[in-house]
């Protein structure tokens, strides 16, 4: 007897669609399987063998063949064990082919026939929506994230028996999901912009950064602040979409680390990955390639202390994500593809000591603050929007009673507001932040008046500034007046926006 059972698996995040097919005929005892497979994928003839074994079911000697079709798509992952066992049962004819049409399976089996959950659950069953398959037999353990999906019925299965009862005629009664209160109760107590005195300058570009997204280096010496301004930055993030929760859920869901609390991911990613992240870790990579920091950083922030101190090789691979706002992973199972739009935000100091260019208190030898500098490369530094010095605080500002320091609260308003302005402004198009606007169109959103276009022109000449960090400035002046709730760029603006853009140009130069 023939039978097919359709399954997926996720290719970055979209999915490939796999037929298992299985037939059982006389002749030589055998069970073999064919169809461009991985090792892992040939080892599940083992697993279902012993899992159907071990739930009581006698595997006649016949022949047993399993396809998995198309035959050009490289198989890997052990995803493929619970729909291989379903089409051999229903080869030999325990279930009924009728209870698998319109019907997606997925799910690894263990040896004594537990479904093991599997990673990228999301959005398998988000696709298979659009799919119009009406049906996602899944592991339980996966009951959570597939229940985000409305309006498609799931069948959440603990074990293999426990299955093939429901195939033979007994009704599925919904579950509801382990929900972790642990998780869903985490949301601790923010730290605050209002904690920290002083560093109003900083405070503020901070502020324009997060409103446009726009990549974002601070630059000063140890003590000054620069990690804890950083680190409040999630304070005032504006919320996200709902689009944009589903794609950052996602991505989580195919790393296997979505929260288990049965919601989407609600807050806006902050990454902050070691400086000793290898390559991969931030790309992204592994035989069946799992997104790296950048991706889990979409729509977020990645946030890089000590900038010099990461590997050069590492801080490369930044650039083409960074244009690209995605990232491509060519394996021999296939190219997959994972968003990377993210802001990122860099601390360093401009030495090894810290105090350079202060000669006073700077202890390094002629040409060591040169080199440490160097780390950074230009093509890095010119895809930065916004550079800022984090100078030392004097003790009258660390130490001020009377000043009242705004809350993220605030600033995240504001925020909030401009980046309604640009969503409104982008209303028609992909993008949705100043930053993103392709160079083709900045006269269209950015447009200056002749006066401004002559100052422009003079600063252009006069600052040796790059093509693109010319763009940079006006998209960053842009930002500065939509958090001003100006319809068009003034001359404040701009200037503002060319002050964050040439002081790195008195440590590189
Ligand atoms: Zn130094």
């Amino acid at each position: 007897m023939y039978s097919m059972v359709t399954t997926a698996i996720a290719r970055g995040l979209e999915s490939v669609y796999i037929q298992a097919e299985a037939d059982v005929s006389d002749g030589m005892p055998l069970f073999e399987m064919v169809g461009f497979l991985s090792s892992e994928v040939k080892e599940a003839r083992e697993r279902v063998r012993t899992a159907l074994h071990s739930c009581g079911f006698k595997i006649p000697a016949k022949r047993i063949t399993v396809n998995l079709s198309p035959a050009d798509v490289r198989k890997s992952g052990s995803g493929f064990d619970l729909p291989i066992a379903v089409a051999v049962l229903a080869a030999l004819g325990e279930v009924e082919a009728e209870f698998l049409r319109d019907t997606l399976v997925l799910g690894e089996i263990s040896l004594n026939g537990k479904i093991q959950s599997i990673r990228g659950v999301l959005p398998i069953v988000a696709e298979a929506k659009k799919r119009g398959i009406k049906k996602c037999i899944i592991p339980y353990a996966n009951l959570a994230e597939a229940k985000i999906v409305p309006e498609i019925e799931i069948w959440a299965i603990e074990d293999l028996r426990e299955l093939v009862s429901y195939l033979r005629g007994r009704t599925y009664i919904e579950k509801t999901p382990i929900i972790n209160m642990e998780e869903a109760r985490q949301k601790q107590t923010e730290p605050d912009f209002s904690e920290i005195n002083g560093q109003d300058s900083v405070k503020r570009a901070c502020e324009v950064a997060v409103a446009g997204m726009h990549n974002f280096l601070m630059i000063g010496p140890p003590g000054s602040g620069k990690t804890m301004i950083a680190k409040r930055i999630p304070g005032i993030l504006p919320p996200m979409t709902i689009e944009e929760k589903m794609e950052v859920s996602e991505i989580y869901s195919v790393c296997g680390i979505l929260p288990q609390n049965g919601v989407l991911i609600r807050e806006r990613p902050f990454r902050s990955p070691h400086h000793t992240i290898s390559p991969n870790g931030l790309s992204g990579g592994g035989i069946v390639p799992k997104p790296g920091e950048i991706s889990l950083a979409h729509n977020g922030v990645l946030f890089l202390d000590e900038l010099p101190e990461y590997k050069k090789s590492t801080l490369e691979i930044l650039r083409q994500p960074m244009e690209d706002k995605e990232i491509t992973l060519v394996r021999q199972s296939g190219t997959y593809r994972y968003p990377s739009n993210f802001m990122l935000v860099a601390a360093m100091n401009p030495c090894k000591c810290g105090y350079y260019p202060d000669r006073t208190r700077c202890s390094c030898r002629e040409g060591e603050a040169a080199r440490y500098l160097g780390k950074i490369s230009k093509p890095l530094l010119d895809r930065i929007d916004i550079c800022v010095e984090a100078p030392l605080i004097c003790y009258e500002e660390l130490t001020q009673k009377n000043k009242r320091n705004e809350s993220s609260g605030n600033i995240r308003n504001r925020v909030s507001a401009a980046r309604e302005r640009q969503q409104h402004r982008f209303r028609q198009k992909e993008i949705s932040c100043n930053s993103q606007i392709p160079s083709k169109d900045i006269e269209t959103y950015c447009g200056l008046n002749e006066k401004q276009n002559r100052y422009m022109k003079e600063i252009y000449q006069k600052m040796e500034i790059s093509a693109r960090g010319y763009y940079k400035i006006i998209k960053t002046a842009r930002t500065i007046a939509d958090l001003d709730d100006c319809a068009d760029i003034q001359m404040h603006h701009l200037n503002e926006a060319i002050c964050y853009r040439i002081q790195d140009q008195k440590y590189w130069e």
